[in-house]
């Protein structure tokens, strides 16, 4: 096995790889390469992998996590997007090297014949653009893959979303979303200046840690997801509001939630799992 030696941190090699390789960067999709040693230790460190691992890395770039991942022994499939990185990893970096794997193509499109054919992996990690970030962690948890960490790379808003409470500004059906099978917490933020180029947003690693037990139960898992999209469908809107998507008559919707102990006028924001999960045992009824 021969992984690549290639020296990730120093951005005249890296222009020097992709100039030679016909290559650019591509705004479209968020390519802002990791440059910084220690964060990527620190990063590889918190997915906590050995040999026996089965990781899935999402956007591997040119491989600056990928190398680290597979120096742990761990069995690494990487979904990629950008053919000409593809390449590079492909007939450069991990020629012959049995533990890894190339996915080509869109993750949000490839993941889940990997998955359905495969399982779950043990741990998933990326560094990724947040609207294909957010699209994908959402995928995975509503399709109940559900490894037994994540580790996500992500502008801080979003990580500030996945890990908000009940009662916190950033709180929304995204948070709970996340928030149900996984205890979530910000490992560490990310100057920009660790990236090339530099994104003009800011950047952490959220740690998604898989719960022993969850807040809602596996078989009710899916029905409460679709209830939290219903009643956070219109932000502006009351729960009352939002409920009248369900095609229920309003004196139904009434009774559900005032049996549910929660006001019509109440706003999404202001429900807790618990009550949520009241509430669509009751409408159940
Ligand atoms: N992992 C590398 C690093 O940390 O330096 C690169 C991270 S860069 C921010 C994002 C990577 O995700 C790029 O390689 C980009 O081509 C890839 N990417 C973007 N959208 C993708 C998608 N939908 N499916 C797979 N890869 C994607």
């Amino acid at each position: 096995m021969a992984i690549w030696d290639f020296d990730y941190s120093s951005v005249s090699s890296i222009t020097r790889l992709l100039e030679e390789n016909g290559l650019g960067m591509t705004k479209k999709f968020g390519q802002n390469f990791l440059i910084s040693a220690p964060t990527l230790d620190r990063i590889t460190a918190l997915c906590g992998l050995d040999e026996s691992s089965v990781v899935w890395e999402v956007g591997p770039g040119i491989g600056a996590l990928t190398t680290r991942l597979l120096k742990t022994g761990a069995k690494v499939t990487a979904f990629e997007i950008d053919h000409g990185f593809c390449r590079i990893l492909r007939e450069k970096a991990y020629i012959d090297v049995p533990n890894f794997r190339l996915i080509e193509g869109d993750a949000l499109k490839t993941w889940k014949e990997v998955y359905e054919k495969e399982g779950a992996p043990d741990m998933i990690c990326a560094n990724l653009p947040y609207n294909v970030g957010s699209v994908f962690i959402a995928s995975v948890i509503e399709n109940r893959c559900l490894p037994s960490r994540m580790v996500y790379t992500l502008q801080s808003e979003v990580v500030e979303r996945i890990c908000a409470k009940m009662g916190d500004e950033q709180y929304s059906g995204f948070s709970i979303l996340t928030g149900i099978d996984y205890e979530n917490h910000e490992a560490m933020k990310i100057k920009s200046g660790c990236f090339f180029p530099s994104p003009n947003v800011d950047s952490s690693v959220v740690v998604m840690q898989r719960r022993k037990d969850p807040l809602v139960p596996d078989k009710e898992a899916l029905a409460f997801l679709n209830l939290v999209r219903v009643l956070f469908s219109q932000r502006r809107k009351n729960v009352r509001n939002n409920l009248k998507a369900l095609g229920l008559a309003s004196e139904k919707i009434d009774s559900v939630l005032d049996k549910s102990g929660i006001l019509p006028s109440e706003r999404a924001e202001k429900l807790s799992v618990e009550q949520i999960l009241t509430l669509l045992r009751n409408l159940d009824r």
